[in-house]
């Protein structure tokens, strides 16, 4: 990925750069509009690529009943942080799936262990394997931005992905990928046991939600996890690509939905 070019204008220039070969034939071109496509769906998008399952069907909660049975739910702060280390360690050696390959570092997650937010994205793209941590590139920043506007801060939040190791590309992770990473963050929704969970973006959705409703329905309405409320919204680079004031209102209305549940005010 090009440096100080978010993952979209990556995109768009690699189908740029195809276009310009037209030699290098109509499958080349097809890859690359499917990437393109590939990722505002990811992201939030609801294009539905011809021929193609847009949001297969995963089945990932196996075991499900032990956190509906409430099974972590006694936990002091202190357990739980030491519970997310012994996990991150199991994260750092972790190559259950071929991620690991081309990890720079795996992102665990980060924040409060004892949150009552959770936020979910898909996985970590080039900056977040550079540093380690979830969601520290341009859609990080405007992550930030909203959890600030919500009168919370990051390290008042848990925020962790579907995925810890980055995928090649910043492709979405393949249903494989997620199933055999699921386990990662089932553990920790078991430990934080977030009184709401913020998923961010179609991938995300897909995964949390077992649906192939796309994100523009989705969002804006309570759905479940276990018992736990979960609110979809729009991940903050498609916001960032598609940077409407029609789409800003749309996350806000989300995210104050959310702050309206847990009794948040803005001081
Ligand atoms: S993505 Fe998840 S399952 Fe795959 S190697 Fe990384 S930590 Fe393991």
């Amino acid at each position: 990925m090009k440096a100080g070019m978010s993952k979209s204008e990556n995109q768009d220039r690699n189908v740029q750069c195809r276009l310009s070969h037209p030699a290098d034939g109509l499958d080349k071109l097809i890859t690359a509009a499917r990437q393109v496509i590939e990722t505002e769906l990811a992201l939030g998008g609801d294009v539905i690529v011809a021929g193609t399952n847009p949001l297969p069907e995963v089945t990932l909660k196996a075991g499900s009943a032990e956190v509906a049975a409430g099974g972590q739910e006694n936990l002091t702060p202190q357990q739980k942080t030491e519970l997310l280390a012994e996990l991150e360690k199991e994260v750092a050696s972790c190559n259950t799936c071929g991620l690991w390959k081309g990890r720079t570092n795996p992102v665990f997650g980060m924040g409060d262990p004892d949150s009552r937010i959770m936020f979910v994205g898909e996985g970590p793209g080039a900056e977040e394997d550079a540093q380690g941590l979830p969601f520290v590139g341009r859609s990080g920043q405007l992550l930030t931005g909203m959890i600030e506007a919500m009168g919370l801060t990051r390290n008042k939040v848990y925020i962790a992905n579907v995925v810890k190791c980055r995928p090649p590309g910043n492709r979405i992770p393949t249903p494989e990928e997620a199933a055999a990473c699921w386990g990662y963050l089932k553990r920790q929704i078991e430990i934080v046991r977030p009184e709401a969970i913020v998923v961010l973006g179609n991938a995300a959705a897909r995964n949390l939600l077992e649906t192939r409703v796309g994100i523009s329905k989705l969002r804006g309405q309570w759905h479940q996890l276990w018992g736990i409320p979960v609110m979809p919204t729009f991940h903050p680079a498609y916001v960032l690509r598609q940077y409407s004031v029609e789409n800003r209102k749309r996350v806000w209305s989300d995210l104050q939905a959310v702050m309206e549940k847990l009794g948040l005010k803005k001081d």
